[in-house]
């Protein structure tokens, strides 16, 4: 589903992302981990276009990221992101925030984008916050809010940037029920984060990043008990 091939990002002389090649296939849900500036949100960040790469190519369902700027669109509207720090629009209710890039952006019937709206509220269990504002919210509920509305938009695949660092414990296994769920209907996730209970449960595949590079990557439980780089065993020995 994605392909990165050889791809390197500078934010001005600053080499951010070295050689990064990467295979997700559909269905997987990867987890990346690794100090922080290791350039994870950049890596990211790039995949729907946020970011620009300057050297090698990104391809997401056979739409390659370049400057036709028809292609950027086109995955834009297959990949959908919750951020670390979402951007709720304030003067909406929660309900409105989940329907109106459907409404706007995909002519979706406002009936269907409600029942889509308050099937995700439910979802990520908050139906009952659904004419509340966010400013009425706790973080973590906001948060939930953030990801049900990326899922109104039907994404066939999520970018998370550490998406579970708002929320309280009973809450990140929530989400992360959640987002088993949904790579069992077929969503291909990219999750960043720093719980590792998390990515033991969740993940399929955990990718281990320093320095701009992906240093080492493997199935979790191989990942945990066995790393085979210096710099994955001093991160793992500093984060368990
Ligand atoms: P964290 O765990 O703290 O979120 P990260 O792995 O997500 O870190 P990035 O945010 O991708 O790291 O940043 C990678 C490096 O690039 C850091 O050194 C950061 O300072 C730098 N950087 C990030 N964004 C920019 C930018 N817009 N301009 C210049 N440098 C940037
Ligand atoms: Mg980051």
């Amino acid at each position: 589903a994605i392909q990165i091939t050889d791809m390197n990002k500078w934010y001005g002389t600053f080499h951010v992302l070295r050689d990064i090649d990467l295979t997700v296939y559909r269905g997987e849900r990867i987890v990346i981990c690794g100090p922080s500036g290791s350039g994870k949100s950049t890596l990211i960040r790039c995949i729907n276009r946020l970011e620009e790469h300057q050297q090698g190519s990104i391809v997401v369902d056979g739409n390659e990221l370049n400057s036709d700027l028809k292609n950027v669109d086109k995955v834009r509207s297959e990949v959908g992101m919750v951020f670390q720090h979402f951007n709720l629009f304030p003067h909406l209710t929660i309900l409105e925030n989940c329907t109106l890039a459907p409404i706007w952006v995909r002519k979706v019937p406002r009936k269907e984008a409600v029942d889509r709206a308050m099937h995700f509220l439910e979802k990520v269990k908050i139906p009952d916050q659904a004419n509340k504002y966010p400013g009425q919210l706790s973080g973590g509920q906001q948060q939930r809010v953030a990801i049900a509305r990326s899922l109104c938009m039907m994404p066939r695949i999520m970018l998370f940037d550490e998406p579970t660092s708002a929320l309280d414990p009973e809450m990140i296994k929530e989400v992360l029920d959640t987002m088993i769920e949904l790579a069992e209907e077929g969503m291909t996730m990219l999750c960043v984060t720093h719980e590792m209970g998390f990515a033991q449960a969740v993940a399929n595949r955990v990718i281990f990043m320093a320095d701009g590079q992906i240093v080492e990557q493997n199935e979790p439980k191989e990942f945990f008990n066995n790393p085979k780089s210096e710099r994955t065993q001093q991160f793992l020995s500093q984060i368990i």
